[in-house]
């Protein structure tokens, strides 16, 4: 068998068509763009890729950007009071602050800093726990993005046995708790999981988000599964690579592919969740 190939830019294309249809619509009736302000602390090389790659597919849709820079030598009360002043402009839609921090900085003062409303990664407590509750809420860009494209191509997921691979705060936790949310049955495995490969091999949807390059065997698939994979490693050749063996393709029913699957959802979601972001403070 070789795998439906699961295309994370064609659905990110039709995500981004919306969003800028969303935007032109507000922009017509003589209401500001979305803005999303984007927090980069200290002069770490991949985070300025990130940043500019997130600022630019801003731009294509339409949706206003802005940097706001904190020397490495930033504490965590610069970052949080930065954070404040953002949720306080009311020209700002969207607040993303780019992860990792400098060392001295603490992840959570800052991530609980956001406004909920205004925190388009989805990370803040408030939105993590209306996910819990299945309340509405922002939901972080690379599960929403993968709940989009399973969506997209009519994967079933009621009644199916699903396997998340990894459970951060970022993906695993909440991609369980999406699925779960429509009716699978969710097993969540993780570090010190006991025979794994026997529990991947029971999947209809596994998803793996672990960050080891190529780690799940194509003998780990079950035959026909739709295999998601989130993970992006870097290979020996500098090229970006998956957490399944590309070879798993073979096996499986649909898959991601590695780079063009996960990636460009999720880049596609934080402009889709700063769009509802400004649609929640300003409705109309
Ligand atoms: P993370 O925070 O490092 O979490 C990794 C998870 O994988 C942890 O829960 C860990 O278990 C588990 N794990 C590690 N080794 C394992 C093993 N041998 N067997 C089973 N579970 C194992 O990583 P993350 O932020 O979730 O990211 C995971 C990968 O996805 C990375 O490659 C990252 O670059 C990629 N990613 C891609 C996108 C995208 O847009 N494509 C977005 C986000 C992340 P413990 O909890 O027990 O430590």
């Amino acid at each position: 068998m070789t795998a439906v190939r699961l295309d994370g830019n064609e659905v990110a294309g039709g995500i981004l068509a919306s969003v800028t249809e969303r935007v032109l619509a507000r922009t017509q009736a003589g209401r500001p763009a979305p803005h999303l302000a984007v927090v980069l602390v200290g002069d770490n090389p991949a985070s300025e890729v990130y940043v500019r790659g997130k600022r630019r597919d801003a731009e294509r849709v339409g949706i206003t950007s802005s940097d706001h820079r904190l020397p490495g030598t930033a504490s965590t009360a610069d970052v949080v009071a930065l954070v404040k002043s953002l949720n306080r402009d009311p020209n700002v839609s969207g607040v993303l602050v780019q992860q990792p921090f400098p060392a001295q900085v603490e992840v959570e003062p800052v991530v609980e800093a956001v406004d909920p409303v205004k925190d388009v990664d989805g990370f803040h407590p408030v939105n993590a726990g209306r996910l819990l509750l299945g309340q509405r809420g922002i939901v972080a860009c690379t599960p929403a993005g993968i709940m989009r494209m399973l969506a997209e191509y009519g994967i079933e997921l009621e009644g199916r046995r699903a396997v998340m691979v990894g459970r951060s705060n970022l993906v695993g936790k909440p991609m369980s708790l999406l699925l779960l949310g429509r009716n699978a049955t969710v097993t969540v495995s993780h570090s010190r999981t006991v025979g794994l490969p026997d529990i991947c091999r029971e999947a209809d949807v596994l998803v793996v988000a672990i960050g080891r390059l190529w780690y799940v065997q194509p003998d780990w698939v079950k035959p026909g599964a739709v295999v998601v994979d989130v993970g992006q490693n870097v290979k020996p050749d500098g090229r970006l690579g998956g957490d399944v063996d590309p070879a798993a393709a073979e096996v499986a029913g649909w898959m991601t592919p590695v780079p063009g699957g996960v990636g460009p959802l999720t880049r596609a979601m934080l402009l889709a969740n700063t769009c509802q972001a400004e649609d929640a403070r300003r409705p109309g």
